[in-house]
């Protein structure tokens, strides 16, 4: 095998494009948008796999943009808390992504080029980008989880509305009063209350920056919303819909006022303020999506474009970097491309059901699965 198409640009293709041209094979990424994406403000659990992929694959140390925590912090609804030891470190979407973009070569990246359709071959893929076709001997499906290539590889999983959505904020460090950092500071904060949680983080800034002063405060509050509220919360203040997550800085005011008005109903004072102190929060649906194959012949799903996991395993960009990892040692390890990628499949299924179930058992714990049939609440996707 020498060339590897990438579908998708993102986090779980480059994981994979990366790797891959580690190999030394001809890597090629087609991504539908235009330009670099902005930083999507959003904090990730720094896992294993993506550190040892930052290390090893980008020369990067992991710890030079992440911001170490060193305890859990737990409220209780009085705003009183309690705390436990446990080391952990967060990063950002930005901070994975512009170390990934800086180690691929430019010139294999196409942005602003979506990939119209794959036509499978026997011993390759046909990759056609508008008028252009690009025959590669392995197509790597990274387009996320509206995934429309998807169908090729497995017929079910297109993932569906888990009835509750993910309110988020980042505020920049220096916009937060003293008082208030200094309740959050080393703290992973959580706030778990009847079919509701809210937890927070500082998350690196700009550039990967992890000084004090240029870090960025991270929340996220789940909150169930049955079909008709989670396409209120997503329709913008224009009126225009967008489906299955709300960009920052278009929440619409009413969605706003009523935000404010759960927080000071329902959360404690120090998370209460950090609500009222975003200027732009911003919401995704949360999604449950899983599938039956990874691959078929010359064609791989990764990424959320197979799993999409719960949020609370904080394990959806550690499972696109596994993806890549898995599939670098297996070609590496395995005597044929065929024993390598149904090697590759096996583990990656195994890991990927094993996760679906953990989040949604986490869910259920927190009482955030819908109560109503499964019918009732799903939204088809339209991202
Ligand atoms: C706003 C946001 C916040 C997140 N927050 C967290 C978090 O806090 N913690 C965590 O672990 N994970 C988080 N995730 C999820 C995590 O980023 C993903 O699970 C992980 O990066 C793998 O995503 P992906 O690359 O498979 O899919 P995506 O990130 O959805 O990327 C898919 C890419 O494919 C492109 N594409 C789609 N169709 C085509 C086409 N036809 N041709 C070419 N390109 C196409 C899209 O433009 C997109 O860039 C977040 C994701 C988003 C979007």
């Amino acid at each position: 095998m020498k060339s590897v198409g990438v579908i998708g640009g993102s986090l779980g293709g480059l994981f994979q494009a990366v790797a891959l041209a580690e190999l030394g094979l001809d890597v090629t990424v087609w991504e539908r948008s235009a330009g670099r994406p902005d930083d999507r403000g959003a904090g990730i659990v720094l896992q294993p796999s993506v550190a040892w992929f930052l290390s090893t694959f980008c020369g990067v140390d992991p710890d030079r943009i992440s911001v170490p925590v060193t305890h859990r912090q737990f409220f209780g609804r009085d705003g009183r808390s309690h705390h436990t030891l446990m080391g952990q470190r967060m990063i950002s979407w930005g901070a994975i992504y512009a170390s990934l973009r800086n180690r691929l070569d430019g010139a294999r990246y196409h942005d602003g080029q979506p990939v119209a359709a794959l036509t499978p071959r026997v011993d390759g893929v046909d990759v056609h980008v508008g008028d252009a076709v690009h025959p590669v001997d392995l197509a790597i499906i990274a387009d996320g989880s509206g995934s429309r290539h998807r169908g090729l590889v497995a017929l079910d999983g297109a993932p569906r509305y888990a009835g509750y959505v993910a309110y988020r904020g980042v505020i920049d460090e220096t916009e937060l009063p003293e008082e208030m950092s200094a309740v959050f500071r080393d703290r992973f904060s959580f706030y778990d209350a009847d079919r509701t949680q809210f937890l927070c983080y500082f998350i690196p800034g700009d550039f990967g920056a992890t000084t004090p002063g240029s870090r960025r405060m991270n929340w996220v509050w789940y909150v169930r919303a049955d079909a008709a509220g989670l396409e209120r919360i997503t329709t913008d203040r224009e009126g225009t819909a967008h489906g299955l997550s709300l960009p920052p800085g278009l929440i619409a005011s009413q969605v706003h006022v009523e935000l404010l008005d759960r927080a000071r109903m329902l959360l404690p004072k120090p998370l209460r303020l950090l609500v009222e102190h975003t200027r732009d929060p911003f919401a995704q649906a949360i999604l449950d999506g899983r599938v039956n194959r990874m691959r078929k012949g010359r064609m791989l799903l990764t990424g959320d474009a197979a799993f999409v996991v719960r949020p609370h395993t904080a394990a959806s960009a550690e499972k696109a970097a596994a993806d890549a990892i898995t599939l670098f040692t297996a070609l590496q390890q395995l005597p044929s491309l065929d024993a390598a990628l149904a090697a590759w499949e096996k583990n990656r299924l195994a890991e990927g059901i094993a996760l679906y179930r953990h989040g949604v058992g986490i869910a259920q714990r927190l009482g955030l699965n819908s109560p109503m049939p499964t019918t009732a609440a799903a939204v088809e996707p339209t991202l």
